[in-house]
């Protein structure tokens, strides 16, 4: 087995930044995307915050693009996923399934993935009729009726996204206030599709094979009311995913990689960067921006090892 200069895993924003700038450096990255790549920006619709896409760009599209440009300088791309990690040994081993791969740098950049509400029903009724991403499902809720959980900006979006297709689009939020950016709130409130219910959870959704309705309860005063709908999305934020470093990195109490001095870890020569080492900004910029910062800290302690 020869060893690879740097294994990058993942493939969002942060990774595939990470690939272009260790790509350019002549490292000859190997990224380990994923069996669905792209990350978390394969689930939305247009991104119109990235400096540079005047009119926008559909979320997919522009990973397809980071992708490109990093293979332009001989980044390599393995679409499976990592089954197990030791960074404790030297060169660090990457597993895939049977297949093994060692390096003497890591870059993790895992991402994160849509929280849940924790209710049997939901696991249940996932995919038919409960959802966490209104890009790949809305479509198939045409003319019908929609509840979306959350007050935040994935939220917010997905709830516009859905009054494209839906008759009515209901958020559900736990409190009376949103904690989406002010925008999102204007045009949320302006959408007619949108009704809003304050101050209540999601205590069941109903439906044996599918969905046909959600009960709520109001928060104030313990009152619960059924309501028919054919879908439920769940939009209250993510976790990041560091399942597989657990033990090995230190991460901090929500479970997100702790980074020092830009994006090391507490292990030399593993370095992490975007959403699974970031809970408070998680934009595509700022994890294509920590990506080139991970790439530049992992080439210098590269160059810093004896021949
Ligand atoms: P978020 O900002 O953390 O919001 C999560 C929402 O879900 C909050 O309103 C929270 O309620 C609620 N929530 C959390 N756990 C819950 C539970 N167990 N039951 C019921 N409600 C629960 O997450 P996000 O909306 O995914 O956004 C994450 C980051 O991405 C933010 O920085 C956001 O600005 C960014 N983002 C930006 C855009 C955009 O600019 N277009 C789009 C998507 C995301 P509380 O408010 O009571 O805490």
């Amino acid at each position: 087995m020869s060893i690879e200069n740097i294994i990058i895993i993942g493939s969002g924003p942060a990774g595939l930044t990470a690939a272009l700038y260790t790509a350019r450096a002549d490292l000859r990255p190997l990224v380990i995307e994923g069996h669905q790549r792209g990350g978390q920006l394969m689930l939305t619709t247009e991104v119109e915050n990235y400096p540079g896409f005047v009119e926008g760009v559909m979320g997919p599209e522009m990973m397809e693009i980071f992708r490109k440009q990093a293979e332009r300088f001989g980044t390599r791309y393995l679409t499976k996923d990592v089954t197990r990690v030791d960074l404790r040994r030297k060169p660090f081993l990457v597993e895939v399934g049977t297949e093994k791969y060692e390096c003497r740098a890591v870059i993790l950049s895992t991402g994160a993935s849509a929280r849940l509400l924790g209710l049997e029903s939901e696991k249940r009724l996932m995919g038919h009729g409960v959802s966490t991403c209104a890009t790949c499902d809305g479509a198939f809720f045409r003319g019908q009726e929609l509840f979306v959980v959350g007050g935040g900006d994935s939220a917010m979006e997905e709830s516009l996204f859905l009054t494209k297709f839906a008759s009515k689009v209901t958020v559900v939020h736990r409190r009376d206030k949103l904690r989406a950016s002010k925008i999102m709130q204007e045009r949320a409130f302006a959408n007619k599709k949108m009704q809003w219910i304050w101050e209540s959870s999601v205590d069941e959704i109903l439906g044996e094979k599918e969905v046909s309705g959600i009960r709520i309860k109001n928060l104030k005063n313990g009152e619960k009311k059924e309501y028919p709908c054919a879908g439920v999305f769940v939009a209250i934020g993510h976790e990041p995913n560091t399942q597989l470093f657990k033990g090995q990195v230190e991460l901090d109490a929500k479970g997100y990689i702790m980074t020092r001095e830009g994006t090391k870890t507490n292990i030399p020569g593993v370095f992490a960067c975007g959403d699974v080492q970031d809970s408070k900004y998680r934009q595509a910029v700022t994890a294509a921006g920590s990506g080139c910062m991970a790439a530049m800290d992992a080439e210098k302690y590269l160059e810093s090892l004896p021949i």
